[in-house]
């Protein structure tokens, strides 16, 4: 089975709303946390194979190769 490729605004908005509703920080404070964990959510999911950079939802059974038109990445590749 195909994991759904992630959704990042998703991520975004509930992040956001956490520091917003929950820690009681100002937007633009949230905002910049919400960024920061976004990024590095992106760059933990990104194939690292030079070939690819593709996300990790785009590769078969996550792992395996890649899904996107021809791709030649046979293996994701973690940072
Ligand atoms: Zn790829
Ligand atoms: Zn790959």
């Amino acid at each position: 089975m195909i994991e759904k490729s992630f959704d990042f605004n998703r991520l975004y908005g509930r992040v956001l709303r956490y520091y917003l509703q929950k820690k009681h920080y100002t937007k633009e404070k949230a905002n910049l946390i919400a960024q920061k964990v976004v990024q590095k959510e992106m760059m933990q999911k990104t194939c690292k194979n030079s070939k690819c950079h593709h996300l990790l939802y785009d590769h078969l059974r996550n792992y395996e190769s890649c899904l996107i038109d021809k791709c030649e990445c046979d293996g994701f590749v973690k940072s």
